[in-house]
């Protein structure tokens, strides 16, 4: 029996085509599906086309809407490929992971770094090796697919900017690789049983701190105004400044004082942050209760803390945290 699949077509370099102000997302998936014949003798392919935007433009409305159209055509489908541009690619691939949970039924995203149409693209072998991935009865999850690597959508990273291999799987084994159209296993993991769980709602008041030497910490006076929840891309193992008479942590006290939630992670791409390891990180538990990432990707910790503070405060929100979800944190 062929596999039904649902593509959600949202745009990027894929369905791009060359205009007078640049590539621009111009090609329609059916278009699309015509440049990989083989992908129908694999599964019968139905199309919607959300939106169609470079992944730059891309954020929490269009990750929920993604995550609703998964939910409404949940029973009706095997599996869902998902086209995206590779910019923002793992922050919807990890905000997916976190809105469609403990699903048996796979959702693959994939794109590419060169247009369809273009002369040597990737576009045809990622669009067709994410089609016969989803159509795998071994397949379920959220996934990134791409240059023949099968991500979890929790610990994939743009690590290039032009080459086919964009992605990275960041302190985890790929989950698979594609050989001739079939899965090659490296990590089986266990299909969820029962139902999956659909979240629908995200708190998009979450902002990223990235340290750089010398910051003033009077941008604590903005954070504690405008968000609910901050992300610290601190350095090495992890810290902050003590210069400006410990500025910066009476800022990060100040902003946990008003039931806000601090998350700290590290600029570092491999191997995760570290608190207690130096004074400088110690001292961030005398301001109140933060968050450790540890071995999250960004784009985890950012969608995660989305998705938990939609839902709680707190004590809560900390323990909804370190919940693991596919692999995030561990
Ligand atoms: N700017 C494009 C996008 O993310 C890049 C790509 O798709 O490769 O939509």
């Amino acid at each position: 029996m062929k596999k039904k699949i649902l593509m959600i077509a949202t745009g990027g370099t894929i369905a791009s085509k060359e205009t007078s102000e640049g590539l621009a997302p111009a090609i329609s998936p059916n278009e699309l599906l015509a440049c990989v014949p083989e992908v129908a003798e694999a599964c019968d392919v139905e199309t919607v086309r959300p939106f169609n935007l470079d992944s730059t433009n891309v954020y929490a409305p269009h990750w929920l809407e993604i995550a609703s159209i998964v939910e409404r055509n949940y029973a009706a489908y095997d599996g869902f490929v998902v086209t995206h541009g590779t910019d923002t690619m793992a922050y919807t691939a990890a905000a997916l992971s976190y809105l469609i949970q403990n699903s048996a039924k796979p959702v693959v995203l994939t794109g590419s770094q060169r247009s369809v149409y273009s002369r040597d693209t990737d576009a045809r072998r990622n669009l067709s090796d994410a089609f016969l991935y989803c159509a795998d009865s071994s397949a379920y999850g959220v996934r990134i697919v791409f240059d023949g690597s099968v991500i979890l959508g929790t610990r994939a990273k743009k690590t290039r900017t032009r080459s086919f291999n964009a992605f990275s799987s960041i302190d985890f084994p790929a989950v698979a690789v594609m050989r001739d159209g079939r899965p090659l296993r490296y990590v089986s993991g266990s299909r969820p049983s029962g139902e999956p769980k659909f979240w629908h709602k995200l708190d998009r008041n979450v902002f990223v701190l990235k340290m750089i030497p010398g910051l003033r910490a009077d941008i604590f006076d903005y954070l504690c105004r405008s968000c609910d929840g901050l992300v610290i891309e601190s350095f090495g193992a992890g810290g902050l400044p003590d210069y400006e008479d410990g500025a910066f942590f009476k800022g990060l006290a100040r902003f946990l004082a008003l039931g806000k939630t601090a998350v700290l992670t590290t600029q570092a791409e491999h191997e995760g942050s570290s608190m207690d390891k130096y004074a400088v990180g110690r001292r961030l538990r005398s301001c109140g209760r933060v968050i450790e990432a540890g071995c999250m990707t960004l784009e985890a910790a950012v969608t995660k803390l989305m998705w938990v503070l939609a839902l709680a405060r707190g004590e809560e929100a900390e323990k909804l945290f370190y919940t693991p979800v596919e692999y995030d944190i561990f």
